[in-house]
């Protein structure tokens, strides 16, 4: 039986008096990719990270340190309001360091930080369309989807694509948690910019951005814990694994747009056109880090450019590099990268586009 929260029972001590202190979730991501987080009460609302202290967590039960040297040093980089817990109680999301004050392995925000700094006049700005599906724990089966066998087909040219967008029962499967997800996020402060439901039954799509610099990567990791709390509460499981169901049916990606102030002003469109250029000559050192799995998905169909082959176009959804058709029509704006995979690591996706685009 899936495990469902009793919302009305817990909202009950919820609403109890909190006598002045506040709670705030310690979030960090695992060794997998995955995210964790514990609570730490605090006497004073934190108006920034930094007023925030470091904390630690026992990195032999998370797979991220050896037993006889187990603390992993957590710090609050990124402070956002906790819509679980709501009142003036916190989410702060946080990166890792080693008990010598270096980066943990699995920090890949320090590096992408740095990045970001030394480029800051750009204003480089992105934004990220997380795909994702949506699993029912009982069945292991896509959610909505029949216990045995398969949903109608998601559609083939010119034939009907029932789930895209859809409205109606036996179409969209899952609209409450999308809904509360979207809420949760515009509650804690995250820039989400819009959903949408996907091609293939029970998978969806929100777009976060366009955040400037490191934010892009702090609100990503934040909107998918979000997504990972809401849909605990729901009973339902996340998988963003890049192609989560083998056969004719979507996989899943995080397609990554990308503008710098140059390419936003006009004719900006030249320097779109160059950054694209130089990421075509870096294609295998980007596709290292967009993503696990990311074979299975970027297939040359299924709306995907193939992964041995760099290629961009205007409005062109095969591609690895989309120019959107009103960018090439007003001749600035930003472009979109379409290979990352939905597992991606949006530190390692960001910091490496920048490298490429700011490289000699
Ligand atoms: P698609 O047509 O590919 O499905 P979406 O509307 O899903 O596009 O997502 C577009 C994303 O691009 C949004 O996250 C949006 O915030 C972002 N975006 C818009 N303008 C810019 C820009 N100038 N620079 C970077 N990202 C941008
Ligand atoms: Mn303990
Ligand atoms: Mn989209
Ligand atoms: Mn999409
Ligand atoms: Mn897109």
């Amino acid at each position: 039986m899936a495990v469902i929260s009793s919302a009305s029972n817990l909202s009950k001590y919820l609403s109890l008096d909190q006598r002045g202190k506040v709670q705030v979730e310690y979030i960090w991501i695992d060794a997998f990719g995955k995210l964790r987080s514990k609570t730490k009460t605090v006497d004073q609302v934190p108006k920034e990270a930094s007023d925030l202290s470091e904390w630690n967590f026992d990195g032999s039960s998370t797979g991220q340190a050896e037993g006889h040297d187990s603390d992993v040093i957590m710090v609050p980089v990124a402070v956002y309001n906790d819509p679980f817990r709501g009142g003036d109680n916190k989410l702060a999301l946080c990166d890792l360091y080693n008990p010598d004050g270096t980066p943990h392995k699995d920090n890949h925000r320090h590096s992408c930080a740095k990045l970001m700094a030394a480029h800051a006049d750009a204003k480089p700005w992105f934004g990220i369309e997380q795909e994702y599906m949506l699993f029912d724990p009982e069945t292991n089966k896509p959610y909505g989807w029949p216990k045995h066998g398969f949903p109608g087909p998601q559609g083939k040219f010119r034939m009907a694509w029932p789930y895209y967008c859809s409205v109606g029962a036996g179409k969209i499967f899952g609209r409450d948690i999308v809904e509360a997800h979207y809420r949760a996020c515009l509650y804690a402060g995250i820039n989400i910019s819009g959903v949408n439901a996907e091609v293939a039954p029970g998978q969806f799509e929100y777009q976060v951005g366009p955040c400037e610099g490191i934010s892009m990567g702090d609100e990503l990791w934040m909107a998918r814990y979000l997504l990972d709390r809401v849909s605990e509460d729901f009973g339902i499981v996340v998988s963003i694994h890049p192609k989560p169901i083998k056969g004719d049916w979507n996989g899943a990606g995080c397609h990554t747009n990308v503008s710098t102030l140059e390419m936003r002003q006009e004719g900006g469109l030249a320097a779109i056109e160059k950054a694209i250029e130089k990421m075509s000559k870096r294609h295998m050192e980007h596709i290292q880090v967009y993503g696990e799995d990311n074979d299975q998905r970027l297939t040359g169909r299924h709306e995907t450019g193939h992964i041995d082959k760099f290629s961009y176009g205007v409005a062109n959804r095969g591609a690895s590099i989309r120019i959107p058709r009103h960018v090439g029509k007003e001749g600035k704006g930003y472009f979109e990268d379409r290979r990352p995979a939905s597992n991606i690591d949006p530190y390692q996706v960001t910091g490496i586009i920048m490298e490429s685009i700011f490289s000699p």
